[in-house]
């Protein structure tokens, strides 16, 4: 009967697997009791969230700051905005989401009544990426506290500034029967994996996912899986050029392409290339400078997380160099300080690895096309994306390409906003993830859909109880 305190690791930099039993034992009994748990203490919980979160604005600054050089506006938008707007749509509506949904019988039930109750999972796990260390911690975490659910979270090792805040944020407010939050990397993971948790939500790289479903598949535990993948963007020749090359690089360049959801690379058409490319050159000049040393010295450029991403995209780039490609903007490396200036690529040959890897930095393929169906045939022979981009002014093309590609989502005119959408479905589709995040699309994630039918007076299905003498069913 160890008191119910939060325990230090013995490893250094991972948690102790005693420490995270105990932590997953002491979740039952909260779990169990909070299947009955009302709106109102849900909510309770989700506000005493946001003002920890409030009242340590500056210091995620700070943090996010020290792990790579983020600057507070994308911080705000990227990573407080999303949490806060997801508090806010579920203290708003979850009375609404947890309301037992009535269903009409259907032929064979008839005088039955039915419903279905939204019951929490129970112990659930939360795996979180670096790329949006806070986001994607705290974003499913306020699904899992929405739906009722205890909670273990597990921060992504490579930002360990943004991990020290939510620790002092989550061993504050919550109990670890409530809520725990262990640090460390693949051993940690690992420990946690080997418990029968109740539903694990894991968001991190196509890889990964397969490790977390392998692991979970040993206890029949149920997954979210958010992915990533090679997002594609189509430039139609009818589309507002400035208005894609604007739009797109602010979905490329923004938390320098770590984005799940970036345009990864991009089909012109022929007729408007030579344009667009001269928009992104006039674009990139005005955001961040019209050279490398103007671009490293903004403070609006966010860095790559570490030295050895910086060398990965740089290696993508000579890789595809070594085949041809041609260096239209940018280029320039820096591994020392993490930098990569922003960098078009042009003739781009299909065998090189940055077309089959994700990019998840600022490099953008541009690839020229003429026959539309050569690009959807393209698309489709790759894993199916995250999310699939189209520019276009002719709504014929964009139906089109809609109707014959399959991506977790897609975005019109637009490119990452649709993440933002609290009443969309967010998640991939096979490779790029299975299941969805979101709103009431997260707290359906955390809960458990259950099926409740009550008999009536008159029953259609006594019809078959037996004798059976003479009965013979017929649709
Ligand atoms: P990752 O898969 O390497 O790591 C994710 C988490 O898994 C981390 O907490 C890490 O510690 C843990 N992990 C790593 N190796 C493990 C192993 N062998 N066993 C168990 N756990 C392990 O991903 P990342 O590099 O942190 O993030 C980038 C990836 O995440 C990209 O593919 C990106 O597209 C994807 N992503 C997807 C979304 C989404 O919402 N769909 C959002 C952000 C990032």
């Amino acid at each position: 009967n160890a008191p119910l305190m939060h325990m230090v690791s013995t490893q250094p930099g991972e948690a102790n697997p005693a420490d995270i039993q105990r932590a997953f034992d002491a979740q039952l009994p909260t779990a169990l009791a909070w299947r009955a748990s009302t709106a109102a203490e849900r909510i309770a919980r989700l506000k005493k969230l946001r003002d920890a979160m409030l009242a340590r604005r500056e210091a995620f600054y700070a943090a996010f700051e020290k792990d790579y050089h983020k600057p507070p506006s994308e911080v705000e938008a990227t990573e407080f905005m999303p949490v806060l707007d997801e508090i806010r749509h579920a203290i708003g509506d979850l009375k609404k989401w947890m309301k037992p949904q009535r269903v009409w019988p259907t032929m064979t039930t008839g005088g039955t009544s039915a419903w279905i109750e939204a019951q929490p999972r129970g112990r659930c796990l939360i795996i979180a990426p670096w790329n949006f260390p806070l986001n994607l911690c705290f974003g499913p975490l306020v699904s899992a506290l929405a739906a009722g659910n205890t909670a273990i979270v597990k921060p992504s090792e490579m930002t360990p500034h943004v991990s020290a805040v939510m620790v002092e944020i989550l061993r504050e407010l919550f109990p670890i029967d409530q809520v725990a939050i262990f640090e460390g990397s693949t051993p940690t993971s690992t420990a946690l994996l080997a418990l029968p948790f109740d539903h694990i939500f894991f968001t991190g790289s196509p890889a990964v996912g397969k490790i977390v479903m392998t692991a979970a598949a040993k206890h029949l535990t149920s997954v979210t899986l958010e992915l990533g993948g090679k997002s594609p963007v189509i430039v139609d020749e009818s589309a507002d050029i400035k208005l894609a090359a604007e739009t797109l690089l602010w979905g490329k360049l923004t938390n320098c392409g770590q984005i799940c959801v970036a345009p990864d690379h991009v089909y012109v058409h022929e007729a408007v290339k030579d344009k667009f490319v001269a928009e992104c050159r006039r674009v990139i000049a005005e955001r961040y400078g019209d050279n490398a040393q103007a671009q490293k010295a903004s403070p609006h450029f966010t860095r790559v997380i570490n030295q050895r991403h910086t060398q990965r995209i740089a290696g993508l780039i000579d890789d595809a160099r070594k085949r041809g490609a041609r260096v239209l903007l940018g280029g320039e490396v820096d591994v020392a300080s993490s930098f990569i200036a922003p960098t078009l690529l042009d003739n781009i040959p299909a065998e090189a690895t940055i077309m089959s890897e994700e990019i998840f930095g600022p490099v953008l393929p541009v690839i020229g096309w003429r026959d539309i169906d050569q690009v959807i045939a393209r698309i489709n022979a790759d894993p199916k994306p995250l999310a699939l981009y189209i520019f276009a002014r002719n709504d014929a093309r964009t139906k089109r390409i809609i109707a014959h590609t399959s991506s977790g989502g897609v975005g019109i005119n637009h490119c990452v906003l649709h993440y933002a959408h609290g009443n969309l479905p967010f998640g991939g589709v096979n490779n790029s993830g299975i299941g969805n995040a979101h709103g009431y699309f997260g707290f359906k994630a955390f809960s458990h859909e259950r099926a409740v039918l009550k008999s009536g007076p008159i029953m259609v299905a006594k019809l078959f109880f037996p004798p059976y003498d003479g009965f013979k069913p017929k649709l």
